[in-house]
């Protein structure tokens, strides 16, 4: 029997915002003193009351657009009801029913469609740590990313192998770099990678009867491995007769697959409600085209002009449009004429430059001239301008003859003066030469 893969994803982003969602707290969390980033409202304190950051709602909503997402012109927050410990509130803020996008998609080099759900804007919650204290194990809690703004971004089953995902979760990095609303670094959890994978006999039109989260992979390598791993491991237990356990897996790196986390047999009820301390959101229609209008170039319209400008080729257009400061040093290394837009790409991307990049543009053409200058080595060149000089410059030819060394260092002058940054040895090889 063939089968066939059924793979969707969620994907949180941290939004670089200066503040927290829902108070003034900084949002940069990263390698702080534990619990120096928090205030009544961040701490689901009694009575504080959350109040909406304006820059984390206009950014999600751009994420929206820049995802071909339809914008709801009324949205709001609800609270979602769940018990954790990195929760102090006993519940998230989120959106429910009205997310800021819906509805949208991406296209992948292939052309295939990957359609996008949802994206809205939640806050994200504390982070446990595990530790040992005077001998005791102990789960500690740091609630400096509590209240950080998180989006979610939500695909439909639409993947069939870990290629597409790969390609589309790293074209989501890419989008959400352009318009500079967060790094996205998966190391640092700023992006954080959920996959929902079943399989199913090729050809069924209904879904699965069950489905495996696997969550907390922090890089695209780990997150392709793990679904690689859960395909052939739910082709082997179907083939056997039976269905594979509904559960959320994490990955581990030492097996190189996925390992059970804990099972969920029924489905959660989260109660969700609207947040009264929040009043809905509307967003009038030149609100949403403004925001349209200042969406950057994204990397598909900048890869598919590097391509029709440049002719570069689509890979070498892939690597430059997803990275900034690449894409900004060859946009002002091709403004000189001198050197061809494929002879920048291949310095950059082969980073014969070095193995970090030229500040500028113009540190870039000014390496490229200097290897111009000194990649004289061409012997039929040389040998062309020994000729010349040997006829313009009897003398010295004859005081070379008679010994005199000083005279050949001269005639090698000359050369070096002809041709620019030359191999002085092979010119002085050619030079005897062509004398004796
Ligand atoms: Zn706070």
């Amino acid at each position: 029997m063939s089968w066939q893969t059924v793979l969707g994803f969620e994907v949180h982003i941290e939004l670089a915002t200066r503040s927290k969602m829902f108070c003034g707290c900084p949002a940069d969390h990263f390698g702080k003193t534990p619990n120096s980033q928090t205030c009544p409202v961040c701490l689901g304190l009694p009575g504080a009351l959350p109040v909406p950051n304006v820059r984390a709602v206009e950014w999600c909503i751009k994420l929206g657009l820049a995802l071909n997402c339809q914008i709801n012109r009324f949205s709001k927050f609800d609270r979602k009801n769940y018990f954790y410990p990195d929760l102090p509130k006993g519940y998230q803020i989120s959106q429910y029913d009205q997310p800021f996008g819906h509805s949208g998609h991406l296209f992948l080099s292939s052309g295939k469609k990957i359609r996008i759900t949802r994206v809205h804007l939640e806050e994200d919650t504390g982070k446990l740590q595990h530790a040992v204290v005077e001998g005791k194990k102990v789960s500690l809690i740091d609630f400096n990313r509590s209240g950080v703004p998180l989006v979610e971004i939500v695909t439909e089953p639409d993947f069939t192998d870990s290629s597409q995902s790969d390609e589309f979760l790293k074209e989501i990095q890419n989008i959400v770099r352009a318009l500079d609303i967060s790094r996205a670094d998966m190391e640092k959890g700023s992006m954080r990678l959920e996959a929902n994978i079943s399989v199913m006999p090729a050809g069924q039109t209904n879904l699965p009867p069950y489905k495996v989260e696997v969550k907390n992979v922090n890089s695209f390598r780990f997150i392709k491995k793990a679904v690689d791993f859960e395909i052939s491991r739910h082709i082997k237990l179907l083939e056997s007769g039976k269905t594979p356990k509904q559960e959320t897996r994490g990955y581990s790196e030492s097996l190189g697959g996925t390992v059970s986390q804990r099972s969920k047999e029924e489905a959660h009820d989260y109660r969700y409600f609207p947040e009264p301390d929040i009043p809905p959101m509307t967003f009038t229609n030149s609100q949403i085209n403004k925001w349209l209008q200042e969406l950057p170039p994204l990397p598909e319209q900048i890869r598919s002009e590097l391509i029709s400008n440049f002719t570069l080729s689509s890979a070498n257009a892939a690597i430059i449009a997803s990275n900034q400061q690449m894409y900004n040093i060859f946009t002002q290394a091709v403004s000189d004429p001198e050197f061809s837009p494929k002879a920048i790409a291949d310095v950059l991307i082969n980073k014969r430059y070095g193995p970090v990049l030229p500040k500028t543009g113009n540190d870039l053409i000014k390496y490229l001239k200097s290897l111009n200058q000194t990649s004289i080595s061409d012997s039929s060149q040389i040998t062309e301008a020994v000729k010349k000089i040997i006829s313009a410059n009897p003398r010295a030819i004859a005081d070379i003859k008679s010994g005199k060394q000083q005279a050949l260092f001269y005639l090698i002058g000359l050369i070096k003066r002809d041709l620019g940054n030359v191999d002085i040895s092979l010119v002085k090889k050619i030079l005897i030469e062509q004398i004796l």
